[in-house]
């Protein structure tokens, strides 16, 4: 990066050969943009050293594109900032205010831990040196510094730099970015996919198709996985809903705050207008989600057509209903306790670790009339992984606990084109102009086979991108 002597280039400081902590530069004339500003996740010592290291000084980064507000893309807007990055920081709307949730949560984490962590290390008596990357005022200018940029509204970020986002479907704002590059007479076209979507996803509309491209520069997450398709999750989350009016249980969903928890209200919402379940109260324990599902009502244009006309068209909320709560206090979180069922629990953290779900775990873990309801990734040596292992003692909050409760899988929410979705997507393009794929976001298992699989499909010059390297566009 910086002045690689290349007219155009494109290198990676993360999410290369690995699926958290995406930033990827792209060089043009001297000028650098960073694409994403994500924060490494995984074991913690790990991923505070990475993320300690943005791999660039922030002097020579010209500009911020940020695809979506997820936190292994905009996580680290605020260290840019407080590390002294004073320019324009691009997202669309939505981003712009999903990121400034994701960043404000991050910092008020971050500040607990370093509390936490101090007491014991006092406790044991040794020396306490860990300090938070950020804190809520440094993610506060980071917000500040972000300019909306609707889809397809082109803006000059200089001369001869055009940037233009479209539609990614993955979740409520994401974009793919558009880089148009024209001098003396050349021009090159550099598509950036950020997390790509999958169709039929609710709420949010399917990836869009953009222009003829030079260069894609393409996720490869599920580049060995297919998914489940999402007609199949309604039908097993009504039988999953009728079953537990039937035993008066109750189903616990740990579920993402962002994205998952208001497609699942969504989803539940479309089953009871339509009678394919009768009204069940359905409570909403997260005041993150509670925060992120005032976001999603405040963009309806990211909506897609189905709800418009199930929804929008009649004047009805998607996101509320008779029988959908949002919990307030951390008392009526306690009371769901002595709720009598039928009840369903929609609660964050999405992969158990912390949070309210916790507490729901502990208590209805030992009841056979409730489900667990695993609806998202759970990575390894997480208590979300133990629970959709099926363990039968699991441990919370130190103490173990034996598992009655039935757990149920769902894996048709996935926020990521499979690699066969991924490739009809791009043999839905034209690619007239198209050199060359370049493969970011991805664990190396996944982006052989998916290289592979291009192959087959005719995509032969694709390229698996490494930390650091600089790969020479045009
Ligand atoms: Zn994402």
């Amino acid at each position: 990066m910086g002045n690689s002597g290349m007219d155009i280039s494109f290198s990676s400081l993360g999410a290369a050969e690995e699926v958290t902590g995406s930033k990827h530069v792209v060089e043009a004339y001297g000028k650098n943009y960073l694409i994403d500003c994500g924060a490494f996740q995984g074991k913690r010592a790990e991923a505070d050293r990475k993320n300690r290291n943005l791999g660039i000084p922030v002097d020579r980064i010209d500009g911020v594109i940020v695809t979506h507000g997820h936190y292994d893309h905009c996580g680290l807007l605020p260290l840019l900032t407080k590390q002294g990055y004073q320019g324009n920081i691009y997202a669309t709307p939505a981003t712009r205010d999903i990121s400034s949730l994701i960043m404000m949560d991050s910092a008020n984490i971050q500040a607990r831990d370093a509390e936490y962590l101090r007491k014991q290390s006092k406790k044991q008596g040794e020396k306490f040196d860990w300090r938070p990357l950020y804190d809520e005022r440094d993610a506060i200018r980071a917000a500040g510094q972000i300019l909306g940029l609707s889809y397809h509204r082109p803006l000059f970020l200089e001369d001869g730099v055009k940037l233009e986002f479209y539609d990614a479907g993955h979740i409520l704002g994401s974009a793919m970015a558009f880089l148009t590059i024209t001098r003396e007479g050349k021009t090159t076209r550099i598509l950036c996919s950020g997390d790509l979507g999958r169709k039929d996803k609710p709420i949010i509309r399917d990836p869009e198709r953009p222009p003829a491209a030079d260069y894609i520069v393409l996720e490869s997450t599920y580049g060995d996985r297919r998914h489940d398709t999402a007609d199949n999750a309604m039908a097993r989350l009504a039988e999953i809903a009728r079953q537990t009016v039937k035993t008066k249980g109750r189903i616990l969903i740990p579920a993402f705050a962002i994205e998952r928890t208001q497609e699942l209200v969504y989803y539940f919402h479309l089953l009871v207008d339509e009678g394919v379940i009768p009204e069940i109260p359905i409570y909403v324990d997260s005041p993150m989600a509670t925060n992120a599902t005032t976001i999603f009502q405040v963009h309806p244009e990211c909506y897609d057509e189905d709800i418009h006309e199930a929804f929008i068209k009649h004047h009805k909320n998607p996101f509320g209903f008779n029988s959908l709560h949002f919990t307030t206090g951390v008392e009526e979180s306690k009371a769901l306790n002595k709720h009598p069922g039928p009840l369903i629990i929609i609660s964050a953290d999405g992969m158990c670790e912390a949070g309210r779900i916790q507490h729901h775990l502990i208590n209805s873990i030992g009841d056979p009339n409730t489900t667990i309801l695993i609806v998202g990734y759970m990575a390894e040596n997480t208590l979300g992984r133990r629970l959709r292992n099926k363990n039968s003692e699991v441990k919370i909050h130190n103490q173990w606990f034996k598992r009655r409760a039935r757990v149920e899988e769902l894996n048709a929410f996935s926020a990521h084109a499979d690699y066969v979705e991924a490739v009809e997507w791009l043999d839905s393009l034209d690619t007239s102009h198209l050199k060359r794929i370049l493969l970011v976001h991805g664990e190396p298992k996944a982006q052989a086979a998916f290289k592979r699989y291009l192959a087959e499909k005719g995509y032969s010059n694709t390229e698996i991108i490494q930390y650091g390297k600089t790969y020479g566009l045009g």
